[in-house]
């Protein structure tokens, strides 16, 4: 399924989606020709993932930042080189800045933001944020994370994605929907499933669910490499629902391709994750 449906299939079991995504994945390293020296791009509008700092005032048990390796301490003029070279190349990239909690850097978040505006296309930067210093709240779209332990106002982020992490049973219409309209001041939402290096198997009554719900307008839908993702509106607002599989990413074999670019604290450049 290489491709956005503006409606969810029926889907029957984890083992289908895992499916598509291994098809989308062999249908982009069949299709995908054009080098740069990070290897052969897999998709158009690559995702660039800045990793600011590790550095957050926060401790969220699931944290998956922590759980992960990120490389070094901040160094931002390495940083800004890593951006400005990925740029080159990527002139139509999508950036997220991200962390730890790049609010503690709030200066540096801001050339790093106009530095993506002056070297590519602008076609999309983001920071996730768990909202520690409201001051770069107009500097790009703001994601930002909440969950029970930590508890931003998204009033002090006009027009922002109010981001939250859910287990799978947690994951449901209902839930999604007391979320969705206790938060009038979000402009937007965003659910992501928790995911783990290790965990294979996911609930996928979600995506039926949404499919088949009267009250909501599905947008997009789509899985691609090692994720699967539907937009939809509900009550006068956009949200999305957004399953990254570590797992799936680990188990691909991407020969020279790459899906994602990431950008580590010390300025190191890797790809998938990396
Ligand atoms: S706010 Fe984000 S980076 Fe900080 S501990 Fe929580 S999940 Fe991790």
């Amino acid at each position: 399924m290489s491709r956005k449906l503006s409606f969810i299939p029926p889907i029957p079991d984890y083992a289908y989606i895992r499916n598509q995504m291994e098809g989308d994945l062999q249908y982009r390293l069949e299709d995908r020709v054009r080098k740069t020296s990070l290897g052969r791009p897999l998709y158009e509008r690559i995702n660039v993932q800045l990793i600011m700092t590790q550095e957050c005032p926060y401790h969220c048990p699931f944290c998956l930042e922590r759980k992960n390796p990120m490389v070094g301490i901040i160094d931002k003029e390495a940083q800004k080189n890593a951006l400005m070279a990925v740029l080159k190349e990527h002139p139509n990239a999508r950036l997220t800045i991200t962390g730890g909690e790049p609010s503690l850097y709030p200066e540096h978040v801001k050339d790093l933001v106009t530095l993506f505006q002056e070297r590519s296309h602008h076609v999309f930067v983001a920071i996730n944020t768990a909202g520690y210093n409201p001051v770069i709240h107009d500097l790009a779209h703001i994601n930002l994370s909440i969950n029970e332990h930590v508890k931003p106002d998204p009033a002090l982020f006009p027009g922002c994605t109010y981001q939250t992490v859910l287990t799978e049973e947690e994951m449901t219409l209902e839930n999604i929907k007391r979320i969705m309209s206790s938060n009038p001041a979000a402009g937007s939402f965003s659910f992501r499933f928790l995911s783990g290096l290790e965990k294979h198997d996911y609930d996928v009554s979600i995506w039926n669910a949404l499919e088949n719900d009267d009250e909501i307008q599905v947008s997009t839908f789509r899985i691609g490499d090692f994720f699967v993702y539907a937009t939809f509106d509900w009550n006068g607002k956009h949200a999305r629902i957004t399953l990254g599989d570590m797992y799936q990413q680990r188990q691909n074999d991407y020969q020279d391709g790459y899906s994602n670019i990431i950008i580590h604290p010390d300025g190191k450049v890797g790809v998938n994750w990396q």
